[in-house]
């Protein structure tokens, strides 16, 4: 009598976590009203915990089906650990970095000691994962079949040995995911990369050029310390719909621990001519030269800031740290805008950004008058962009004073060289910015070509102080920052 019983049980038991596989999860969420939250299809909870100024902080919510396969996932020892989970609040408990050792019992040896402990563990260990798995049996063979299987199958045809980094990288759109490489695929490839030498330095560590499989790639490498702008550079990369010809293309990034500590890895297309600061201190450039590279500069951050709305769309994002120095020069002679470390996300549904946001980020001299008095509007996610356009407008000054026009040009100078000192502060910038309301002045020559009284006009158009809307200029209505 039992028996038929048990099979319906079963099969419901079975129907029940398949069907669960494919619907939405409801996860323990630290900033969550109620302190829940619910994922998408096929998403995950997320469980995590990480060393912040030698303190455990502690982080839970819900992931989404994409952002399982990215960063979220993995653990660096020592520096945090994370975990996804796929039952309904499986995320309740909380993770800790470090375990306590247990006392020495006297009399007892390392070895019984380690015998009394290990065996009942293992014992216990077994018991339950084996009571787990006779519960969720067919659940955790979909899972195992589902996850192992996909993804090393993803990874064996992605990564055949005639693949270069462009099909790959085309592939992986196509395969739906959208936003970046599958996570085995990412480690495979920074796995396999060769050093060659350094090319670059900023706020955080060393950026090298390495050789995947014959193909040049930039490397940034990121000390342990500074997980969490590894992390985060990593997971605005992976943003759905970000790749762009003028955003920097994201590879792979990666957390290899040689024992002792953890390196963080962000793979990269590689630029050979390096940062537009670099290339103008080495290069003058031409008309044609300047009008491309502010073109696909403009380009690349009005992709970034545009939102794109619908299942795969992308949320509006602001750089925040917009200079000469984050800008890539392509071969082709235009350029990505790179180091989105600093960004942030506009969720258009609640009007919020994604992270604690702090104002006075970015780089002193490339701030913008709201920033450097306060003015600037933290509710409005448009404060964010129009500080991004005040940034694009002293580029543009950058660039054009290097635009060489029957053989006349400037010298290379950042922003503002002639008004602050090397390293300006905060003050110095103020009192220039917004007291003196000084700007980069615009060389006489510029009047002379067409193509250079227009990058003088936008500019002005860009650096312009009023952050509602319009200004008067010379030259009649100036809209700023649009
Ligand atoms: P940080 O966050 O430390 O400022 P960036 O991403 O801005 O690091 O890189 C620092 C410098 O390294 C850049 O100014 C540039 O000179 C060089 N660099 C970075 N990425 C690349 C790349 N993909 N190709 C060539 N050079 C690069
Ligand atoms: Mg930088």
């Amino acid at each position: 009598m039992t028996r038929p019983r048990n099979h319906t049980f079963q099969a419901a038991l079975i129907f029940i976590s398949v069907a669960q596989l494919t619907t939405a999860l409801k996860c323990v969420c630290r900033l969550c009203e109620n302190n829940t939250c619910e994922t998408s299809a096929d998403g995950a909870c997320w469980n995590s915990v990480m060393l912040i100024d030698g303190k455990e902080e502690t982080d839970k919510s819900c992931l989404s089906a994409e952002k399982k396969n990215q960063v979220y996932c993995y653990s660096s020892r020592n520096v945090s650990k994370r975990n996804c989970c796929f039952t309904d609040f499986c995320n309740n408990e909380n993770l800790h970095l470090y375990q306590e050792r247990p006392s020495e019992v006297p009399g007892w040896g390392k070895l019984e000691l380690a015998a009394a402990i290990l065996v009942p563990s293992c014992l216990l260990c077994v018991g339950a994962m084996l009571g787990v798995c006779v519960l969720q049996g067919p659940r955790c063979a979909y899972r195992r079949a589902h996850k192992q299987g996909a993804e090393e199958d993803l990874e064996d045809t992605l990564m055949a040995p005639d693949k270069c980094l462009k099909e790959l990288i085309y592939d992986m759109s196509s395969s739906g995911s959208g936003s970046g490489l599958p996570l085995l695929v990412q480690r495979t490839i920074a796995r396999t990369i060769v050093l060659q030498e350094t090319i670059g330095k900023g706020r955080f560590g060393e950026v090298w050029r390495g050789k995947w499989r014959g193909e040049d790639v930039a490397v940034k490498i990121f000390s342990s310390r500074d997980e969490r702008s590894w992390f985060r550079e990593a997971e605005i990369y992976q943003t759905i719909m970000l790749r762009h010809e003028n955003i920097l293309g994201f590879i792979a990034a990666d957390n290899k621990d040689n024992g002792s500590w953890t390196q963080l890895w962000l793979v990269s297309e590689y630029h050979e001519p390096g940062s537009l600061f670099d290339y103008l201190n080495r290069y003058t450039v031409s008309v044609q030269d300047m009008m491309l590279l502010a073109l696909s500069i403009a380009s690349g951050l009005a992709h970034l800031h545009m939102e794109i709305i619908g299942t795969q769309g992308k949320p509006a994002i602001a750089h925040r740290d917009i200079k000469s120095k984050n800008i890539l020069v392509k071969k082709n002679g235009t350029a990505v805008i790179a180091d989105l470390g600093l960004a942030v996300k506009h969720d258009s549904t609640t009007n919020t950004i994604d992270i604690p946001s702090n104002h006075r980020v970015g780089t002193k001299r490339y701030m913008s008058p709201e920033i450097l008095d306060d003015s600037i509007n933290m509710n409005s996610f448009e404060s964010f962009k129009r500080a991004d356009i005040y940034a694009l407008g002293l580029v543009f000054w950058e660039l054009s004073r290097r635009c060489s026009v029957r053989g006349i040009h400037e010298d290379f100078q950042l922003p503002y060289y002639d008004l602050v000192p090397s390293d300006p502060s905060v003050d110095d910038m103020r009192r220039v910015v917004c007291d003196q309301k000084q700007r980069p002045s615009i060389p006489n020559q510029w009047q002379s070509c067409e193509a250079l009284r227009v990058m003088g006009k936008v500019m002005r158009e860009c650096l312009c102080a009023g952050s509602e809307g319009d200004g008067e200029g010379d030259e009649g209505v100036l809209v700023c920052r649009l």
